[in-house]
């Protein structure tokens, strides 16, 4: 019996941010009411919501959500 093989050349790639298309995007939750910032590519607008949101319902926890794109692509040369 031949057992299937694979070969994973993990050494040849390489993961980098991707800087290609949008930047990290932003958004504030609450960790009281679930209401969120909207999302965001600068995280100063999210920021000054939570302030904003603090000062309308008292609510005072909040969490950050950064998505931040990536891209793995080949390493030139030989190794
Ligand atoms: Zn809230």
């Amino acid at each position: 019996m031949t057992a299937a093989r694979s070969v994973w050349r993990f050494a040849d790639w390489a993961l980098t941010v991707d800087t290609s298309g949008s930047g990290p995007i932003y958004v504030q939750e609450c960790m009281s009411c679930g209401d969120d910032s909207g999302a965001s590519e600068e995280a100063e607008g999210p920021d000054v919501w939570c302030l904003r949101h603090t000062g309308r319902t008292g609510h005072t926890g909040f969490r950050c959500v950064v998505t931040t794109f990536f891209r793995a692509s080949l390493v030139e040369g030989p190794r």
